[in-house]
């Protein structure tokens, strides 16, 4: 074992140091060389190090470097040092975290790291928590809480009986909002199709002056950081109409709740603590491994009500929280292990300067390209830049020679009807320098279809 770990270790930080140097994008034929994994199962055993040594000469090349500093492909982060460090103890403790008293050191870590995120989150502290795979999970981990809160109060237990016969509940969400807010209210029975969408500005956030009567059976999903534009919902305003009429707001901030964090954008996310319930990633902003998100709802009674799980066997009972009353999930990873390590590496000032550091970033991007005489197509308010090199059919090649070129990576989006190249800052790795070379290589790659044009 002590072997192999060691040169697991040592293969993997090779890895990590060949970031800086290589290509983003795998090349095609490391992509080829995978299907070398391909083979037909063997009768007899591999030995361990063979197996892991395929995996990283196989693997390791046909990867992204997602985990690099030049990846501005989609709002995701690395791994920060200690956090990926402690998802590796955490996997050799290989604790099945649902219940305190089973596994105490990883149930005792998420309450703390609950606590914490609450804390830096800026949400109200008595507020309940899950920590799950990502924001789709939290999504529906909160809104089960919601649709419990809102029909026990007009005398439907839904979780003994279902939905088939209760009082129909209304759902609100944006014009712009995210497609896993969507697909989670799939998956509870409130329809994909079922809701009613109210029209956004030219930054994508919902219009208040449009939102429709509502009612304590409505949820409204508002949203904090728009995918695109990183743009907010008047979150305020929208808190107000609502709860004047009893109904439930909940908030998609996957990275947007993280604003919260840095003084010079702390103004996007006020009146957030009014909501009812947040989803957010820590694999997103907080630079944590995959996967990791987590849903917060201020009646923790109606989250652990929509969530818990009694059985004969399993000791349910207590002095401290149980993580499987709260997730849909009964065995499970304790994943606040790496967003306890992560908050408690950074601190207060290294997170608000993760935060404030990439949104510098970000706005450093806009500038340059803006100066160079490209459109950037929305107001850069916190991490996110959408910009236009001309037609659409130039866009689209610049992104396709930014990619192949591999100095960096960012994917492509339309924005109200306008193709642009997006870009992303999220990785706690990136540097100025990063920066401005991902710059340069972005201007040659149009330069060349300038001229063209
Ligand atoms: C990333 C993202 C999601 C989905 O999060 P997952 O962790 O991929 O499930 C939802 N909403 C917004 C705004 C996002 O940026």
């Amino acid at each position: 074992m002590k072997e192999l770990l060691t040169m697991t270790a040592e293969r993997a930080i090779c890895y990590l140091q060949s970031l800086e140097a290589r290509r983003v994008a795998p090349t095609r034929d490391a992509v080829a060389r995978l299907a070398s994994f391909d083979m037909p199962l063997q009768d007899e055993p591999t030995s361990p190090e063979s197996v892991l040594q395929q995996l990283d000469e196989i693997g390791s090349p046909a990867t992204m470097a997602m985990a690099g500093p030049r990846f501005f492909g989609f709002v995701i982060g690395g791994s920060l040092p200690a956090a990926l460090a402690a998802n590796w103890l955490a996997s050799a403790w290989d604790q099945n975290s649902g219940l305190y008293n089973i596994t105490p050191a990883t149930a005792a870590l998420e309450q703390i790291a609950l606590g914490w995120l609450l804390d830096v989150l800026k949400l109200p502290p008595e507020s309940g928590g899950a920590f799950v795979t990502g924001t789709t999970v939290a999504h529906f981990t909160a809104l089960a809480a919601a649709r419990h809160a809102i029909l026990e109060k007009v005398g439907w237990n839904v979780e003994a009986d279902g939905l088939f016969g209760a009082p129909p509940l209304a759902v609100i969400v944006g014009e712009e909002a995210h497609p896993t807010m969507l697909k989670a209210l799939g998956m509870l029975g409130l329809g994909r199709n079922r809701v009613v969408r109210v029209p956004v500005d030219g930054q994508g956030c919902m219009r208040v002056d449009a939102l429709p009567p509502m009612t304590n059976l409505t949820i409204v999903c508002a949203q904090a950081g728009n995918v695109n534009t990183g743009a907010f919902d008047p979150i305020r305003q929208i808190c107000e109409r609502a709860h004047d009429a009893g109904a439930w707001v909940h908030v998609d901030g996957a990275f947007g709740l993280w604003a919260a964090a840095a003084p010079s954008r702390a103004w996007l996310v006020e009146g957030i603590e009014d909501a009812d319930s947040w989803a957010t990633d820590a694999h997103k902003w907080l630079n944590v491994p995959y996967d990791s998100g987590v849903a917060f709802v201020r009646d923790q009674h109606a989250l652990r009500a929509a969530m818990a799980i009694t059985a004969d066997y399993l000791p349910t009972t207590s002095a401290c929280r149980n993580p499987a009353d709260f997730t849909p999930e009964l065995s499970r990873r304790g994943r606040g292990v790496e967003v306890w390590a992560a908050l408690h590496s950074l601190g207060r000032t290294g997170l608000s300067d993760l935060i404030e550091r990439t949104c510098r970033h970000a706005r450093r991007f806009a500038e340059a390209l803006a100066a160079a005489g490209y459109q950037v197509l929305n107001e850069v308010v916190l991490n996110q830049v959408l910009v236009s090199f001309g037609t659409s059919e130039i866009t689209m090649r610049v992104i396709d020679d930014i990619q192949t070129d591999g100095t960096c990576w960012c994917g492509s989006t339309v924005w109200q009807g306008h193709t642009a190249m997006r870009i992303s800052v999220v990785c706690w790795a990136t540097t100025e320098a990063d920066v401005e070379q991902s710059i340069d290589a972005i201007l040659r790659m149009a330069a060349k279809h300038r001229q063209q044009t």
